[in-house]
C-alpha cells in the first residue's frame, strides 16, 4: 500500500517550541501507524533553516534518539518558503504523501486525519483552510485578506486563508518540481501544478511559544514578492495608466479650443497645458510597453512547465 507518509516542517530559532512540536505529532504519528492509515516507514522531518539558537542540536538529539525523526540542515538561513521546497524536494521520492506545516504548531494537527482521507479518496493536493481569522489581531487579519484579494485580483490563484498546510501526492511534488524559479511562492505556484485537490478547514491556534517569525517588515517583502513573482499584470496598469493620461490631454485639447472661441484665453496656458498631459501619458504608455518586454523575459526566464500530463492512454503493441 502506497502510503508513506512525510510530515515536513521549516524551523528556524524554534528551540522553544521542538521538544512540544515533536511529542505532539510523534504521538499524532503513533496512532496514525497504529490504525494503519500510514505506513510504519513515515517520518516526520524537521528542516533547519540556519538557527542561530540550539534548533539543529534538538533535532540531532530527536533523530537519534527515535528513527522517526529526520532532520535536514541548510547551510544557512534560506527563509521560510526555501526553506519547505528544500524539505519538500528532499523527501518527494521516498514519501507517498507529504504534509507541510509549521513549527509553532498553530495549524491544527487533529485535521491530519481527514486530509489523510481525502488523499485517498483520490484528492493529490489537499489544502489546510483557516475557517475563522478570531485568533489574530484585527490588523493581522485585515492586513492577510487583504493580501489574499489584491493578489488574485492581480492575476494569482490563491486559495482564500490558505497559507502553507497542506497535503501533496508524490505526483503533485513531481509537478512542483518542475517549477526551477528562484522567486518561489509556494502557495501561488502549487495551485497551477492542477491535479484533483480539495480542502479541510480548522482553526488556528495561538503560537504556543516563542515568537513570530513574520514581523511586519518581512510579512509585506513576503506579499511583496507573492504578488510579483505571480503576476505581470502591475506592468499592464502602467499602460493602462499612461493610455489614461494621454487620452485626458485629448480633452485637454478640446477644452483649450472650447475656451479660445469663448475669448476666455490666456497666452501660452494652452500650450504648456496639454504639453504636460500629453508628455506625461506618453511616457508612462512608453514605459509600459518597454515593461511588457521586461514582464515576457521575466515569465520566460522562470521556464515554468508549459504542461503537466496526468495521464496518457496508448496501446504500443497491437
Ligand atoms: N521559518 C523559517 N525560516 C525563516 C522564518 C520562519 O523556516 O526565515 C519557519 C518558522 O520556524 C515556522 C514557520 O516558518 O515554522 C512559520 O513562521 P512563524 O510561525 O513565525 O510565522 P507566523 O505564523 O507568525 O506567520
Ligand atoms: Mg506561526
Amino acid at each position: 500500500m502506497k502510503n508513506i507518509l512525510y510530515i515536513v516542517i521549516p524551523c528556524y530559532n524554534e528551540e522553544e517550541v521542538l521538544p512540544e512540536t515533536a511529542k505532539r505529532i510523534r504521538e499524532k504519528m503513533s496512532i496514525l501507524i497504529l490504525n494503519e492509515k500510514i505506513s510504519k516507514n513515515s517520518r516526520i522531518v524537521f528542516v533547519n533553516d540556519g538557527s542561530k539558537d540550539n534548533t539543529w542540536k534538538l533535532i540531532c538529539e530527536l533523530h537519534k534518539k527515535d528513527s522517526i525523526f529526520s532532520g535536514i540542515n541548510l547551510s544557512r538561513n534560506k527563509g521560510h518558503q526555501n526553506a519547505l521546497l528544500a524539505g519538500l524536494l528532499t523527501v518527494k521520492d521516498i514519501a507517498d504523501m507529504t504534509i507541510s506545516m509549521d513549527a509553532d504548531l498553530q495549524d491544527d494537527i487533529n485535521v491530519i486525519d481527514e486530509m489523510i482521507d481525502k488523499f485517498f479518496m483520490g484528492n493529490d493536493i489537499v489544502y489546510g483552510v483557516r475557517s475563522k481569522r478570531e485568533t489574530d489581531t484585527f490588523m493581522k487579519r485585515f492586513t492577510a485578506e487583504s493580501f489574499y484579494r489584491i493578489t488574485n485580483a492581480l492575476g494569482g490563484e490563491l486559495i482564500f486563508n490558505h497559507a502553507d498546510y497542506r497535503l501533496m501526492s508524490k505526483r503533485a511534488l513531481e509537478g512542483l518540481g518542475q517549477y526551477n524559479e528562484v522567486n518561489l511562492f509556494l502557495r501561488g505556484i502549487i495551485p497551477m501544478i492542477g491535479y484533483p485537490s480539495d480542502i479541510v478547514t480548522y482553526e488556528r491556534n495561538e503560537r504556543f511559544a516563542g515568537k513570530s517569525k513574520y514581523p511586519l517588515k518581512k510579512m509585506l517583502a513576503f506579499a511583496m514578492e507573492g504578488v510579483t513573482s505571480l503576476s505581470t499584470k502591475p506592468i499592464r496598469m502602467i499602460t493602462g495608466l499612461g493610455f489614461g493620461i494621454f487620452i485626458i490631454s485629448i480633452f485637454m485639447l478640446l477644452y483649450t479650443f472650447i475656451q479660445y472661441f469663448r475669448g476666455l484665453t490666456v497666452i501660452g496656458w494652452s500650450s504648456i497645458l496639454i504639453s504636460i498631459w500629453a508628455i506625461g501619458g506618453l511616457i508612462l504608455l512608453s514605459l509600459g510597453v518597454i515593461g511588457e518586454y521586461v514582464g515576457k523575459i521575466y515569465l520566460e526566464t522562470k521556464e515554468r512547465p508549459r504542461y503537466i500530463i496526468e495521464s496518457f492512454l496508448n496501446d504500443l503493441n497491437l
